[in-house]
């Protein structure tokens, strides 16, 4: 067959880029749904609501350690707020498990539809239809279970939930919750999907706020008027928007998937894409040669105070972390009644609470500073305290009560745990009655 004159003019084809956008975001899914696994089996990210404590990074926070646990979701909100300003609703796109497993869904469907179109090609079409949507719901069912198990494992131990799955316990809070969750999963990828991030999420709708004049946008940008109308980058688009009408669609989550198509269609014909990453809507094309900072989208004064801040904060949140303390003692006086005789000694009673957030037992002794001839009366020291549990109890202190005793000593308690750490000091007071000294 003769080639045209068009034919023989028309540029050869450029090389296929080495990583798409759509193969990149396939990685990333993969990388988040295994985080999504790990963060609460192995207690990185956890809030443990029947035992009232919060695990972050292999710290386990009781509830009155309350502000380290606010500093630390301070701190993720912060990281959320800050990569918003920066580099837009690419969380969305790259990161977000209701995008993953939407996309997940949509894809196992399709799949499903591909094969039974090869393998009964010889049945009626909507037969094929109900059996592939039969097959895909029955598949979604243990999903949804599983899903649904590892949700509520960001609240329940793991260990304690998977007894009451398997004892199909509908009596207590976690079981409730396990089953509306799984519910709730199922309806969502069956019949919500994508249709979520423009109507229930405000995420979205939050972006319109942070978003500035060098926030990462997907941009469609054609001066030389090289589009073709072929619709591909419509047509692959999962939000169902066309990104050449605007690039500040509410709709668009800036997963570059146009981006591949439009570079695969014109990529096949000499040209270069039309559909870009820039930095906000005049800005350049993220990737171009320009200093590193620029390029890490630290793009400004603004950027880079949101990056210290950040930095700043995530410092404090470790430093915070690094000091405090396994065991955890409390001491305070019993003032019920001042003090109590017996024969010529004179009692104090005191109370105390340990409570060993650390992974190992632990054991603490009590001794006195600046009481002289004072004894220690407590049923057991060292008190013995098992990792995670809160030992309580109550101790008195007596003195000999003779002419001149003062009414009231300043002194210390120490409380040393066994086996060496930082000792405990407690500023007390003992009390005694008055006594007249002799004329
Ligand atoms: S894929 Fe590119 S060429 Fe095709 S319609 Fe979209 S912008 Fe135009
Ligand atoms: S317009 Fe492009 S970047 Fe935006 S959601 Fe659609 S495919 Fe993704």
């Amino acid at each position: 067959m003769p080639i045209s004159e068009a034919a023989k003019k028309r540029a050869p084809a450029l090389p296929p880029p080495r990583v798409t956008y759509h193969r990149l975001r396939k990685s990333i899914h993969f990388a988040c749904f295994l985080g999504f696994l790990a963060l609460p089996f192995f207690d990185l990210m956890r809030f443990d609501i029947p035992r009232q404590r919060f695990y972050f990074a292999g710290y386990e926070l009781w509830i009155n350690e309350f502000a380290i646990v606010f500093f630390a979701l301070m701190f993720f909100m912060f990281l959320i707020i800050g990569s918003s300003i920066a580099y837009g609703r690419v969380y969305c796109g790259y990161m977000c498990p209701q995008m993953i497993f939407s996309e997940a869904s949509i894809t196992f469907e399709n799949r499903l539809r591909r094969w039974m179109s090869k393998r009964f090609f010889d049945w009626p079409a909507a037969r094929r239809n109900v059996a592939v949507r039969a097959l895909f719901l029955a598949a979604l069912a243990p999903v949804s279970v599983f899903l649904a198990f590892v949700f509520i494992s960001y609240f329940v131990a793991p260990r304690d939930l998977l007894a009451r799955l398997l004892a199909l316990d509908l009596h207590t809070a976690g079981g409730i919750a396990g089953a509306a969750v799984t519910i709730v999963t199922f309806l969502d990828f069956t019949l919500v999907r994508q249709r979520f991030c423009t109507t229930v999420c405000p995420y979205g709708y939050l972006q319109g706020i942070l978003g500035d004049n060098n926030t990462l946008l997907v941009h469609y940008r054609d001066e030389g008027h090289q589009c073709i109308e072929c619709k591909k980058c419509v047509r692959v688009c999962h939000m169902g928007i066309d990104i050449r009408d605007s690039p500040f669609q509410i709709e668009c989550v800036h997963c570059g998937e146009c981006i591949d198509a439009c570079v695969d269609v014109l990529g096949r014909m000499g040209k270069k894409g039309l559909i870009h990453y820039t930095w906000g809507e005049h800005g350049g094309e993220a990737g171009e040669r320009e200093p590193w900072l620029r390029r890490l989208g630290l793009r400004d004064a603004k950027r880079m105070i949101v990056l210290l801040l950040l930095a700043a904060y995530g410092c404090g949140l470790f430093v915070a972390l690094g000091m405090r303390r396994a065991v955890l003692v409390q001491i305070s006086p019993e003032r019920a009644s001042l003090y109590r005789l017996e024969g010529s000694r004179v009692y104090n009673k005191f109370r105390f609470t340990i409570a060993n957030r650390g992974h190992a037992r632990s054991a603490v002794i009590f001794s006195l500073e600046q009481l002289p001839a004072a004894t220690l009366a407590i049923s057991q020291n060292p008190v013995a305290v098992e990792a995670g549990q809160t030992a309580q109890g109550e101790f008195e202190i007596s003195r000999p009560l003779a002419s001149g005793t003062q009414e009231v000593v300043h002194f210390q308690i120490a409380a040393s745990p066994v086996g060496g750490g930082p000792a405990d000091s407690f500023p007390m007071t003992f009390l005694s009655p008055e006594q007249r000294r002799p004329q």
